[in-house]
């Protein structure tokens, strides 16, 4: 026999990891029929805010300069400071190098100018169908806020939808900016006070039935800073307890929760000045011990953080946890976090989302994150060899469906 027809454990891993499809949970990017509001292309990649923040440190000039530029200067300048005048060496300029190599386009002599032309070629449409090939993603969840102006109007007047994209409902205006939201909700004809007093927190949640059927949304979710704390009395813990997690009980919407970002703290950088700190695992699971029959989902933003949420996991069922958010996304901590995961709850988790903001990037993001998650599998199973527990490949195949987003699908499910 050839080895050829006996391709080893660690091939067959590498090749199921590489070819299973992705179901990305949870993203920023938008369905192409939202046009103006769809970021793609050479310049949307060079501003994103990971390389807004990084270029920042390689000048000295006064942050209004760059903020005056248009988006095509500022990308030229991210360009010229990152990747002309040093080697574009961390993670999120890798991306974009990443990003171009699967496009196809030969960035080897630094041309930006160039590398602009081979993007003219594309629609918003024919660019995200690409994509979704190069990277092998089936389905993409957006973030989607009715409180945008930029967006609702999309929602209002209704749009053809891509096959692949579907919605998640964002709720952080609500449930963190109550007063000016209930502004908002009071000027769209749901009778609400600010002091939640009256009808309030009923017609929050017909509010929220409105939107769940508009955007035939997937899940709710909020992005909560460290300092949440649950049990609390708060405006926020209230609208979660008597109208988000109802809401959520009557029409099978699970409550996603994103914690640990710290908002501005160097406001200079702007959507860019973004920090963290350790989040607390107690309260998660003080949450989920008192609503059992409502579905957590939930990713905290600090390394510490980590090993809890973990456990927190292995305690609640209805606690399904994901990813490797924004600055653990970078490969020695994504092989970190995924190995501590699969090790304590086995294949109940949902190793990785994109976070993508701009089309391209589903192309690098997910060819980074492939290879470390067949590393880790490859060694599990391996260890399982060692027990003379053999995997078949019909076996790894079902399991990396499950954590390329199966899992998450049955987990969410109604
Ligand atoms: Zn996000």
């Amino acid at each position: 026999m050839s080895a050829q027809s006996h391709p080893t454990l660690c091939q067959v891993v590498n090749e199921v990891v590489e070819t299973t499809s992705v179901f990305d949970i949870h993203t920023h990017l938008f369905d192409p029929a939202f046009g103006s509001l769809v970021s793609w292309g050479i310049d949307d990649l060079l501003t994103y805010h990971y390389l807004i923040a990084e270029a920042f440190r390689c000048s000295t000039e006064p942050a209004e300069v760059f903020w005056s530029l248009d988006k095509s200067q500022q990308a030229d300048w991210i360009w010229q400071h990152l990747f002309l005048e040093r080697s574009p060496i961390s993670e999120a300029c890798r991306g974009v190098l990443t990003t171009l190599r699967l496009l196809g386009i030969d960035a080897r002599k630094r041309d930006l100018p160039t590398l602009r032309k081979h993007f003219a070629k594309w629609t918003p449409e024919s660019y995200t169908d690409h994509i979704l090939q190069i990277a092998n993603v089936r389905k993409v969840c957006m973030t989607n806020l009715p409180f945008d102006d930029q967006e609702r109007p999309y929602w209002e007047k209704g749009f053809t939808r891509h096959p692949s994209f579907v919605a998640a409902l964002r709720l952080d205006p609500l449930l963190l900016e109550w007063e000016k939201t209930a502004g908002q909700l009071h000027g769209w004809g749901y009778d609400v006070r600010a002091d939640l007093s009256g009808q309030t927190l009923g017609e929050v949640r017909r509010f929220l039935g409105d939107w769940a059927l508009k955007m035939d949304s997937q899940y709710c979710m909020v992005s909560l800073p460290p300092e949440w704390r649950f049990p609390e009395n708060t405006v926020t813990n209230r609208l979660l307890q008597e109208a988000i997690l109802p809401f959520g009980r009557d029409h099978g919407q699970a409550f996603a929760m994103m914690i640990g970002v710290r908002r501005g703290v160097n406001p200079e950088l702007r959507m860019a000045g973004d920090s963290l700190a350790p989040a607390d695992v107690p309260s998660v699971e003080a949450l989920c011990a008192a609503y059992p029959k409502n579905k957590f989902i939930c990713t905290m933003l600090a390394r510490e953080n980590q090993h809890a949420l973990c456990v927190a996991a292995r305690k609640f069922r209805n606690l399904h946890i994901f990813g490797c958010w924004w600055f653990l996304n970078n490969p020695s901590l994504i092989e970190e976090i995924t190995r501590m995961r699969i090790e304590l709850l086995g294949l109940g988790v949902t190793p990785q989302h994109s976070d993508c903001r701009v089309m391209d990037q589903l192309a690098y993001k997910w060819s980074h994150s492939r290879p470390i998650l067949a590393k880790v599998l490859s060694e599990k199973y391996s260890d399982l060899s060692d027990t003379g527990w053999h995997v078949t490949r019909a076996e790894i195949e079902r399991d990396v469906h499950q954590l390329l987003g199966g899992g998450f699908e049955a987990f969410i499910k109604h």
